[in-house]
């Protein structure tokens, strides 16, 4: 018999996790399966109006949710995803809360209509091995990272190079398809041992790991022709079936859903048009430093300062943190706004990422490199100043600056601990924030490269979702793998 095949999606809470889901969700409905969204209510209740509005135009997606156990594990009402986690201790409590979501989980999983046939569930919640074990169903990883990210762990892992090294001094990626220079001091936790990450991920990564072993295949959001040494050198490491989607934001087609990925822009997207419209092509820097990571206060304000001198127009986006207060305070009370009343436009909170850098007045992308920020840059064509701050941030610089050959860094040089907010002070100077946009946009052969190398890239990015892609290819694969997957299914007395 053959079945109706029904995906069930499961994100990580936090942006960078649920965003990309939620876009994958549409791009799965649109090809046929019934989709359906399993998360906590303030994820859900940012993304309602989106979803409602692509079931309404005829597909069969939804979105479901569940309680997010903040208070029995001593989370503040309302801490539900990893922005509002702003400490060590409160991520510890998180990461209780995300072993709780088992149960909840496979409560729901139980009543869904149709049965669903398979399941794809965020890398960081291991416990849905065990799940998918109980319901019989393949279990499909979601990652958030780059294949480049992938291999690069996978050479540190297997060589140990970064352990004979000092924090600061450069290392070569050995092996590897091209040649990567880092330091330990801009690794990821669980390679940094200095870093405070780093005793929490150990054991947490090693549940990851036995979990990613045993999972059916990994989704990831990329496109073969954008990394394709890195693709077919991850294939052979990981020795499972990888489906590479992406860019998955460039599903959303009209400008509603571009601006609308979850639901919750600071400011009128009409607005934000209009002030882009009446900007030159090619000419606004867009400066945002992702949904997560926190600079301080005096840092961002050096930031700011360097977009001020870099003498072009600019979006600045200031996330709305608690610290953000502080910068608010100073724009306001050093007349910077003012000053750059006309050609600066700042958002405090959240900005409609995608419809702004999609607009052909932005010219050069200022991003912490978030795996999502680097690809929606490179679909946009545009060059990136590239400010990494934690995570596997430093790495997708690499890719930027050394393999892509479309970024220049602005030197930040060591990661900050990805929930404490960065006491470092001003490592980064306004000047250098200056001279990295003037590189990117600038006169001169070697920009002009840079631009050139952009437009292509996201020329690419568009083929590989159009009939006919890459990207396209492997969905359609993924699909068909898990039609037969379905039809194999035995069906099972308790479920
Ligand atoms: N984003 C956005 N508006 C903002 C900040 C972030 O739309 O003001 C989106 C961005 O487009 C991306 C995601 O949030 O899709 C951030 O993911 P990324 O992997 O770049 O970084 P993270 O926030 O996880 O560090």
């Amino acid at each position: 018999m053959a079945h109706q095949l029904h995906f069930v999606l499961f994100p990580l809470m936090s942006p960078g996790h649920f965003i990309p889901i939620v876009d994958m969700a549409k791009l799965l409905a649109q090809h046929g399966p019934t989709v359906t969204i399993i998360t906590t209510p303030l994820i859900a209740a940012r993304f309602r109006h989106t979803i409602d509005r692509a079931a309404a135009s005829g597909l069969p997606l939804r979105l479901l949710d569940f309680t997010f156990p903040s208070t029995e594990v001593g989370l503040p009402n309302g801490c539900e995803t990893l922005e509002t986690v702003t400490s060590q201790d409160l991520l510890k409590k998180f990461y209780v809360a995300l072993h709780m979501l088992q149960q909840p989980f496979e409560q729901l999983l139980e009543r869904l209509e149709p049965k669903p046939t398979c399941m794809i569930v965020d890398k960081y919640l291991p416990w849905a091995a065990e799940t998918a074990r109980k319901f019989r169903i393949p279990r499909i990883l979601f990652d958030v990272m780059s294949c480049f990210y992938l291999l690069c762990f996978h050479t540190l892992h297997v060589s140990e190079v970064h352990e004979s090294v000092t924090a600061s001094e450069p290392f070569v990626l050995p092996n590897f398809p091209d040649t990567i220079v880092l330091t330990k001091s801009q690794l990821p936790g669980l390679f940094n041992p200095g870093s405070l990450d780093a005793v929490r991920l150990k054991e947490f990564r090693e549940r990851i790991s036995v979990s990613e072993s045993e999972a059916y295949g990994i989704v990831l959001n990329t496109f073969e022709e954008l990394e394709h040494r890195y693709v077919d050198e991850i294939r052979k490491v990981k020795g499972q079936k990888i489906w590479c989607i992406g860019p998955l934001s460039l599903c959303n087609k009209d400008s509603s859903d571009k601006a609308q990925r979850g639901d919750m822009a600071s400011i009128d997207e009409i607005e934000c048009l209009k002030w882009l419209d009446e900007q030159e092509p090619g000419s606004v820097i867009y400066a945002c430093l992702g949904s997560i990571s926190r600079l301080c206060p005096p840092q961002l304000v050096e930031l700011g300062l360097g977009l001020e001198l870099s003498k072009r127009p600019f979006i600045w986006v200031i996330r709305g943190d608690e610290k953000a207060e502080e910068v608010y305070k100073w724009i306001e009370e050093d007349g910077f706004e003012e000053r750059v009343k006309g050609r600066g436009l700042i958002i405090r909170g959240w900005a409609p990422q995608v419809l702004i850098l999609d607009h052909p007045a932005v010219g050069a992308f200022l991003t912490h490199c978030g795996w999502n920020s680097t690809l929606e840059g490179v679909c946009a064509g545009v060059p990136m100043v590239t400010w990494p701050i934690c995570a596997e941030q430093f790495i997708n610089e690499k890719l930027v600056e050394a393999v892509l050959e479309t970024g220049v860094s602005v030197g930040a040089e060591a990661v900050v601990s990805l929930f404490d907010e960065d006491k470092r002070g001003v490592v980064v100077k306004r000047e250098a924030v200056r001279n990295a946009v003037e590189k990117v946009m600038g006169g001169g052969e070697a920009a002009e490269e840079k631009r050139k190398r952009a437009r292509e890239l996201g020329e690419m990015a568009k083929r590989a979702v159009e009939d006919g892609g890459s990207s396209s290819l492997n969905v359609k694969l993924l699909i068909q793998d898990m039609m037969e997957q379905a039809n194999n299914m035995t069906p099972t007395e308790d479920h």
